[in-house]
């Protein structure tokens, strides 16, 4: 079994003029499908080519198989986290949990623009649920992810420098804030979050 490189959901194009043609032909076409080939390459013939990428990224240890898997995981992610007509404030389920945690759609947003911001040299910024259903805003570096934790993702923003720099160079900020008012895919984030909810009720109802 190999890994493959999922398509866009999306045209090339269709995040434009936020996420311009050439970053995500650089983006999806270079460096994504790039980790998907490399972790093709690490784990040929080996019992990891076998697993699912969610379980090598939750088990494997810190080292070149678990960053390639790591990040074919977040990029196939983060994707999903866009939509060309995203934006705007969460809604039902997702926004009434968004309040509890933080007092509004507002604070959250915020937040996560400053730990997207903050995140020094390479990473990610994450909207994750714990085990007891509450929501926590970080960031990681380089390819770690919130799986590896135990935390659920429900939210990736990718601020490696290659997610941006063609469309917005130096300034990391403005990418964050056009990711956030323009692309953010609500839906997804609710449909994480509700997956999450029932995965919730049936681990409660096993144990
Ligand atoms: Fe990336």
């Amino acid at each position: 079994m190999s890994f493959t490189l999922p398509p866009l959901p999306y045209a090339h194009d269709a995040l434009a003029p936020h996420l311009g043609e050439r970053t995500l032909h650089f983006h999806y076409d270079k460096h994504h499908r790039g980790y998907v080939d490399k972790l093709n390459a690490a784990t040929r013939g080996k019992p990891e080519a076998n697993r699912s990428l969610e379980e090598l990224v939750r088990t494997l240890p810190p080292g070149p198989t678990f960053n390639f898997a790591a990040q074919a995981w977040n990029h196939q992610f983060y994707w999903q986290c866009m939509h060309p007509r995203g934006g705007g404030d969460p809604s039902g389920a997702l926004a009434k949990r968004i309040t509890r945690d933080f007092g509004s759609a507002q604070v959250l947003k915020q937040k996560l623009c400053e730990a997207a911001r903050d995140e020094f040299g390479s990473g990610w910024a994450w909207l994750t649920v714990r085990d007891d259903g509450t929501l926590a805003v970080f960031s990681t570096n380089d390819a770690e992810n919130p799986l590896q934790a135990g935390l659920t993702p429900l939210l990736a923003l990718d601020v490696w420098e290659h997610a941006y720099y063609l469309d917005y160079q130096h300034e990391r900020e403005k990418y964050i804030t056009a990711f956030l008012d323009h692309l953010l895919c609500w839906q997804f984030v609710a449909d994480n979050y509700a997956a999450s909810v029932i995965g919730e009720q049936q681990h409660s109802k096993r144990a």
